[in-house]
């Protein structure tokens, strides 16, 4: 139960005075839904303004606060020349207040003739004349208290004024209750920070004031390192069972290759941590085509050889169904029953599945999520495969280490290489394996930007690669926050691409249903489509060697460690494969030498990199698909500051200072709810 004196902050804000629906969108379009979500909206910068009678005391360039009388209004010629009031303060100094576009009602009505009125934004010289254009506020004599001299400067969405904005902010702040205190009081007199109250009220106050960002931030990163090590403590507790395979299996394996050194390396890791009796929780980093799934298989090998079953879970259910036939070709032959599970099979079906894993005769569950809902049960889960960690969310990852009494061992991968300080932040202390190996044989891709304007080109040149019996994908433009919006525009690209290449042309996307989905992924698998047009659904780990060319439009919408992995889709088989990013025809610089990276490097640690410097880590950790929300508050550079004094203190409360028991362990214990990070609360009291 989260602790009462948190409700005010959790209350929706639509709850406070004055939010109506509209204004409800608007915000909920910045991540703002309840109170605390307009607390954690921090303001960006900020502006000055000087109070003066008359301009004799102000500066050019100055913010000001003026009192002016209008005289004269000068409209222009057409309706869209700039609107001209001719103002005077009271030492008779003339200031031109000046309004482009149709604003020409409301500046008259705020600023009738012969009255005077307190005007407000900087003055600025426009040849030998004074001049404000679009006041920031006009407002009568009598309200001079409702004017502020600073004012901090929100991220706004349309239809929210910044003033509205600070309004609200400055309304929940009204609600902030007087939180106990949670660091260690030791290092908090060391750093000096305010108490987190304080720290609110000044980050507000002041963009620039360091020292409360500062605390803000370490707050959150300090929650999400208690809740880690109360996970893992939990997990420790629980022992889990050793695993060690006798090989039978493994070398009853005939694989078309032999395996690459780092591959050897890796799964020479995982056997050493899964005979231990402490559950193994290790990330098997490798770029995209490394081998990984080859590695899991090999884990997942020898704890069937040691009587026990595996899970192995995959973002998607086009990539869950890929895996399964994966390996269940692979595993031709051997006595290991694998299985499928995803949120679509219902029926018989799914009751002959779930029977299977509870009474041991399925080996291998293969699935999405939904092989952790709590209909699931396993006779002996000994070892948790997750693909494409960086796509789950932390309650989801917590979901795993509580499936059955003994916890399973966990081997989580990943093709997003990912800094260690985040890392640490998101998965907490984790052994790491990496293939920083590709298997022999693959030709790199050739990677070219192209702009807009030469489209035509680019199918030209698709009409001949596909004439010469190649495969192709074409993947579509992400619409910001709407997923119809990537699905219309599959399908409108996907019509076009029909005219002139008939019905070879094959469309996936995120709002077809999945049975829909597999038709078509296995008729451009089986080469009876040769073109496949997607959303990012295809993203990640779909395996089909013959297709050699990418091409992905609006490229600079994406990011970059996003673009490494839709080329990835390439370069798979023998053919020469190629990359093309379709750009738009004007870009700016930054996304320039953004396209111009992928163009250079195949790299996928490097690329990992620029993309963290250029967009921040929420990105890199593909957190904001997942809707996991990782860093409310803190920015990249504070995570790399601040993460190990966070875990360093979590640590120390937890060896030293009684948990979660004693008079600091229940201020953390609030910090862990308004930070949403109670699973650790929950696991704790469970186990
Ligand atoms: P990823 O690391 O991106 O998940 P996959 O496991 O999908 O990579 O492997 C990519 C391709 O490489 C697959 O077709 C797989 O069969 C092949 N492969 C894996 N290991 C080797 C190896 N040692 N030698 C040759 N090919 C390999
Ligand atoms: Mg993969």
């Amino acid at each position: 139960m989260r602790p009462a004196i948190l409700n005010p902050l959790f209350a929706e804000i639509t709850a406070r005075r004055g939010i109506g629906p509209q204004l409800a969108k608007g915000l909920a379009r910045l991540g703002i839904n309840r109170v605390k979500d307009a607390l954690f909206h921090l303001p960006t910068g900020r502006i000055d303004r000087h109070r003066v009678s008359n301009v004799d005391d102000a500066t050019v360039g100055q913010g000001v606060i003026v009192p002016l009388t209008a005289q004269a209004y000068h409209s222009g010629r057409s309706p869209r020349a700039p609107f001209r009031v001719d103002a005077f303060d009271p030492a008779g100094n003339h200031v031109a207040i000046t309004y482009f576009g149709r604003a020409q009602g409301m500046a008259r009505k705020a600023l009738p003739i012969g009255e005077q009125r307190l005007v407000v934004g900087r003055l600025d010289r426009y040849g030998d004349m004074l001049q404000i254009v679009h006041p920031d506020q006009v407002q009568e004599m009598a309200r001079a208290a409702d004017v502020r001299e600073r004012e901090s400067i929100y991220p706004l969405t349309e239809g929210l004024t910044n003033a509205r904005m600070a309004g609200i902010a400055a309304d929940a702040l009204s609600s902030v209750p007087d939180l106990p205190e949670w660091i260690e009081p030791g290092w908090l007199a060391q750093k000096g920070w305010p108490g987190w109250k304080g720290a609110l009220a000044r980050a507000h106050a002041d963009a620039g004031d360091q020292q409360a960002r500062d605390r803000l931030a370490y707050d959150e990163l300090f929650a999400g390192q208690l809740a880690l090590l109360l996970v893992r403590q939990s997990a420790r507790q629980r022992r889990g069972r050793p695993i060690v395979g006798d090989n039978s299996l493994r070398d009853r394996l005939a694989l078309p290759f032999a395996l690459t050194g780092a591959q050897q390396r890796a799964i020479r890791d995982i056997d050493g941590d899964m005979a231990q009796t402490a559950p193994m929780l290790r990330l098997l980093q490798g770029d995209v085509g490394s081998g990984k799934t080859l590695v899991a298989l090999m884990a997942l090998l020898s704890a069937v050889e040691a009587g026990a079953q595996g899970a192995f879970l995959a973002p998607t259910e086009i990539l869950a169904r890929q895996h399964y036939d994966g390996l269940r070709r692979l595993l031709t032959g051997l006595p290991v029953e694998v299985a499928l599970l995803t949120g679509r099979d219902k029926g018989k079906g799914r009751e002959a599945t779930l029977m299977g894993l509870a009474d041991g005769s399925i080996h291998i569950l293969v699935g999405t999520h939904a092989i952790f809902q709590e209909a699931v049960t396993y006779r002996n889960l000994g070892l948790v495969v997750v693909d494409e960690q960086h796509k789950f969310g932390v309650a989801q990852r917590l979901m795993l280490t509580e499936k059955g009494r003994t916890p399973p061992h966990v081997l989580a991968m990943t093709a997003t290489p990912i800094p260690r300080t985040l890392t640490l932040a998101a998965y907490g202390e984790m052994e790491e394996s990496r293939l920083d190996e590709l298997p022999p044989g693959r030709t790199p891709i050739d990677t070219r930007v192209v702009s807009a304007e030469r489209i035509a080109q680019v199918i030209e040149g698709l009409a001949r690669h596909l004439e010469a019996g190649h495969r192709a994908y074409w993947v579509c433009p992400l619409v910001e926050e709407s997923e119809k919006g990537d699905s219309a525009a599959a399908e409108e690209r996907a019509a076009m691409l029909r005219l002139r290449f008939g019905d070879t042309v094959g469309l996936v996307h995120g709002r077809m249903k999945g049975p829909d989905r597999d038709v078509v992924m296995d008729e451009f698998k089986a080469g009876r489509k040769n073109l496949l047009v997607a959303t990012t659904v295809i993203e990640v780990g779909v395996d089909v060697p013959e297709a050699s060319l990418m091409i992905i439009e609006s490229a600079e919408r994406f990011g970059l460690a996003q673009l490494h992995q839709l080329r990835g889709r390439v370069g798979r088989g023998t053919a020469a494969s190629t990359c093309l990013l379709i750009r738009a025809d004007s870009i700016g610089e930054t996304a320039r030498a953004r396209l111009a990276l992928m163009r250079e490097t195949n790299d996928g640690f490097r690329i990992a990199e620029e993309d963290l410097r250029l967009r921040g880590g929420g990105e890199v950790l593909g957190t904001r698909q997942s809707g996991d929300a990782s860093f409310a508050l803190a920015t990249p550079e504070q995570v790399d500051r601040l993460i190990t004094p966070a875990r360093d203190d979590a640590r120390l409360l937890l060896d030293r200072d009684g948990g979660l028991a004693g008079e600091r362990g229940n201020a953390a214990r609030v910090a862990l709810y308004l930070f949403e990070r109670d699973a650790g609360v929950a696991l704790l009291r469970g186990g």
